[in-house]
């Protein structure tokens, strides 16, 4: 396997409109012991901003212990929200003001750990889809996987939420028409992440844009695990990305280009439902990993 590091001046041309930029809450601050929300936030949203489309907020979810009564995000301002926590409960008022949110119509990105968060909010699991750990099992809903070209689903029972060692591994894109995948390869490597298998939830109204095949060689599941996809949620869209993972001393997975250019292009999907972003000169290859140094962001 080849990497290859570049500047980002010499591959990102993203097209300035002249409109509005997209507001965008990415909502953090709270995470579990395996990842590390101060490095995954501040990377998001250096993606997000390094185009004018968007205008990032970051809003902090209370630390462990702090009071909650004063929490309410005015999710209302927002065209959508990017998820980079990992909660177990929200508060009542703020669950209620989101579920009216998406149902209304706002966006929502779920990154990573994410989708561990809320295991007994229906729905949260509703606009999620697919979840792991927090104690999900079959009660949860099926695993879904990718299976002779298509996506099954599975009620056997068994525990929500599985990965392997953290490798790179192949990106397959499943639909190319879709406006976040659209006019990328069929087939890019990824770089070092947490492959997320075995998942379960109610996969309602999903669509599959993009699965990697786990390889039991190295602990996976040994089956093709949905990585990029949507959902819709009443009137809301949500883009849901299970690559991502950070940790204290590890980032690699969020320089990768074909996670930002996606991550960046699902922000603005679930935002507008559509999607303006030129695509980048340069983009990984089903064998080189292609990566782009945020901290030149910064
Ligand atoms: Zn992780």
């Amino acid at each position: 396997m080849k990497i290859k590091l570049i500047l980002f001046l010499l591959f990102f041309s993203f097209l300035s409109f002249g409109a509005k930029p997209i507001k965008v809450m990415l909502l953090t601050g709270q995470t579990d012991k395996y990842h590390n929300w101060p490095v995954t936030s501040s990377q998001l949203k250096a993606i997000l901003d390094h185009q004018e489309i968007f205008k990032t907020d970051v809003v902090l979810f209370p630390a462990t212990g702090e009071a909650l009564d004063q929490f309410l995000p005015d999710f209302s301002r927002y065209k959508v929200v990017v998820l980079d926590l990992n909660i177990p409960e929200w508060p009542e008022k703020v669950k209620t003001a989101f579920e009216k949110y998406v149902q209304n119509g706002g966006g929502v990105v779920v990154v990573h750990e994410a989708n561990n968060a809320c295991p007994n909010w229906k729905a949260y699991n509703l606009m999620t889809g697919l979840g792991g750990w927090g104690g999900r099992n079959e009660k949860s809903g099926s695993y879904c996987y990718w299976k002779d070209g298509q996506y099954v689903t599975d009620n056997s029972p068994g525990p929500g939420g599985a990965h392997g060692q953290r490798i790179p591994f192949v990106i397959n894109v499943r639909d190319s028409e879709h406006p976040i995948t659209k006019g990328l390869p069929k087939k890019w490597l990824h770089q070092n992440d947490e492959l997320y298998g075995n998942l379960r939830g109610p996969a309602q109204n999903i669509h599959i844009l993009a699965t990697a095949f786990s390889t039991k060689e190295t602990g996976g599941t040994g089956k093709e695990e949905p990585v990029l996809f949507t959902i819709t949620y009443g009137k809301g869209r949500i883009y849901h990305c299970v690559l991502g993972h950070t940790g204290t001393d590890f980032s690699d997975s969020v320089q990768d280009v074909g996670f930002q250019v996606t991550f960046s292009r699902g922000t603005e999907w679930a935002a507008t439902g559509n999607v303006k972003q030129n695509l980048p000169t340069e983009f990984p290859t089903e064998t080189t990993v292609l990566l782009h140094n945020l901290s030149k962001l910064k």
